[in-house]
């Protein structure tokens, strides 16, 4: 499988805090060129049924995914899996430990908005659920721009639910360790998501590579929608430094909100070796 140039190992349903549904996903990857396609969902494999019927129906290529939420220095990483048995026991409770707590969050998240003037967003976010399991700063985002607090949900991750800014509630998520082993314990293979996003200095971001790969890790996104041209560079020599397989993904959550469209991403670099390569066994 060596000649799939066009993967797209990185995307998000209503399962989690995107807004198309796996099955109007897939139609959409396969018709923007991805050849081989994986939803991988915060925290949730619910939809993995749903994602590979629908790229089945769609004849397209796909690998169970997910993106792991995990707390390392004090700060969010995300971890994605790909590949793996999504019935696995221990991936399932793994996963449905690391969403609880979020309801508790967002109550929090909400208290602190009515306390600068913005009342009722628990409610109002509650409406862009769609797995009651996961409320995501996404679905606040949404409601304060349903509600004219800001223009767009961008603009929102400026002002407020971030750290220091009205509205964040800091959260302990999956131990780095925890979410790896979940992962390779269930036959996937572990991928450090978007690290240009991580706001880490060149210790912590060493301390993260180094540990991720103790624990069994094996994988880095270098082309991702978060990523620049640099990133790209600075990634594809992490692959080689810390000989780690790259992958690809847009992080497509919704055609009004994400600036990467499924498959709209340009190629690897030629020096990296593609996840998928050593996943060709487990594709749907
Ligand atoms: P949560 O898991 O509830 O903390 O929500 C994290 C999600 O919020 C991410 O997966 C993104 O979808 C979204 N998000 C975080 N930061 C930003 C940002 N700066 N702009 C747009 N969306 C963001
Ligand atoms: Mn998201
Ligand atoms: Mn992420
Ligand atoms: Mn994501």
């Amino acid at each position: 499988m060596t000649h799939i140039l066009n993967a797209d190992l990185h995307c998000h349903s209503v399962v989690s805090d995107g807004t198309l549904t796996p099955e109007e996903l897939a139609p959409r990857a396969k018709a923007n060129g991805v050849a081989l396609w994986s939803l991988t969902d915060h925290d949730e494999i619910g939809g993995q049924a749903r994602a590979i019927a629908a790229a089945r129906q769609a004849g397209l290529p796909y690998l169970t995914g997910v993106e792991v939420s995990v707390t390392f220095v004090n700060a969010t990483v995300h971890i994605i899996g790909l590949g793996f048995d999504h019935t696995d026991p221990a991936l399932v409770e793994g996963l449905r430990q690391t969403r609880g707590g979020r309801e508790q969050r967002a109550r929090a998240m909400s208290d602190d908005l009515a306390r600068v003037g913005i009342p009722g967003v628990y409610e109002g976010a509650l409406k862009y659920v769609g797995n009651p399991e996961l409320i995501s700063r996404s679905h606040f985002a949404r409601y304060l721009v349903e509600i004219g607090v800001c223009k767009e949900t961008n603009e929102v991750f400026r002002k407020y639910i971030t750290e220091g800014k009205p509205g964040f509630v800091a959260h302990r998520w999956a131990t780095l360790r925890n979410a790896v082993r979940w992962i390779t314990g269930a036959g996937g293979l572990a991928v450090i998501a978007h690290p240009g996003r991580y706001h880490l200095t060149a210790n912590e971001e060493y301390a993260l590579f180094t540990e991720f790969k103790a624990h069994g890790g094996q994988g880095v996104e270098v082309v991702t929608g978060a990523h620049g041209q640099a990133d790209y560079v600075k990634y594809a020599g992490f692959c080689s430094e810390f000989d780690l397989l790259a992958s690809r993904g847009s992080d497509f959550h919704s055609p009004t909100e994400s600036h990467t469209d499924l498959g709209k991403l340009p190629n690897l670099p030629g020096s990296v070796t593609p996840v998928w390569e050593p996943l060709a066994a487990r594709f749907h």
